[in-house]
């Protein structure tokens, strides 16, 4: 009888280390089969140590690429690649825990649990990457003061404006300090100043080494970025360099 034959489970990506190259390797998606994918035959590197802004029509699969660069969702083919290793072929439990420990996402509407404070909304992401919970709170304390949202601990999302949901949303996304940032949209409802709050959170968090990528439409924002990769209709991609930032984004 042949014996079984089980690959060894691949390595995780490096946990240690500050700068995290994310990209995708002839990476495929599509949501029904039969129908044009949203995103074909992607191959991109994303440097990490700066901002990239993510443009491109409504509709162009920006959200969809965020959310497998997450990995909460799986190529239809091909593969999301961390630190040159494909981390979405990774099994359930090793992408949770990368997700979990290394990654913030910020959500266009901030998207909280109405039914908790503030405060517990913000541990959570903590609490799931294995901090204790008065580690949790502590950090979340000073990132509430930071953003100046440190009197609405005990109140629920329902009690807050719109730009203090997405300040919260802020420090929920740092609190495990993580390597890669992603934020959809995380300006489009909010006025100017706290739009540039927001911008400037992502900036000083890229500046610490980290990856932040962002899906925006607002072109002043874009031009402040450092580049800029946008969704083509054909599901490819073009890119620019908008800053002088050393590093490079990587089509191949
Ligand atoms: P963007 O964020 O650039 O507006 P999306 O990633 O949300 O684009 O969507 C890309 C395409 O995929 C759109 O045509 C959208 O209608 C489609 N789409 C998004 N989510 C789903 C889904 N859950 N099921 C089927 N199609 C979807
Ligand atoms: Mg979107």
């Amino acid at each position: 009888m042949p014996r079984a034959r089980t690959s060894p489970a691949p390595a995780l990506p490096r946990a240690d280390a500050r700068g995290t190259a994310v990209g995708t390797d002839h990476l495929t998606f599509t949501y029904r089969q039969g129908i044009p994918p949203v995103l074909n035959n992607v191959s991109l590197t994303l440097p990490s140590g700066a901002v990239t802004a993510l443009t491109g029509p409504s509709g162009s699969g920006k959200s969809t690429l965020l959310y497998l660069l997450a990995l909460m969702i799986r190529p239809t083919s091909g593969h999301v690649m961390w630190d040159g290793s494909s981390a979405s072929s990774l099994r359930d439990t090793q992408r949770s825990q990368l997700r979990a420990c290394q990654v913030g996402f910020i959500f266009q509407d901030a998207l909280l649990d109405p039914a908790r404070s503030i405060v517990a909304n913000i541990c959570d992401s903590g609490l799931f990457a294995g901090m204790s919970h008065k580690q949790a709170i502590a950090r979340a304390r000073v990132l509430m003061g930071r953003f100046g949202v440190e009197h609405r601990e005990d109140h629920k999302p329902g009690e807050i404006s719109g730009g203090q949901a997405q300040r919260v949303a802020i420090c929920r996304a740092l609190l495990t300090d993580p390597r890669v940032i992603f934020a959809d949209e995380p300006t489009g409802n909010l006025d100017d100043a706290s739009a540039d709050v927001v911008w400037q959170a992502l900036v000083d968090h890229a500046a610490t080494g980290a990856t932040v990528v962002v899906a925006t439409h607002d072109r002043a924002l874009v031009e402040r970025s450092d580049f800029e990769v946008r969704l083509t209709a054909d599901g490819g991609v073009s890119t620019r360099s908008v800053s002088a930032h050393t590093g490079q984004v990587v089509i191949s």
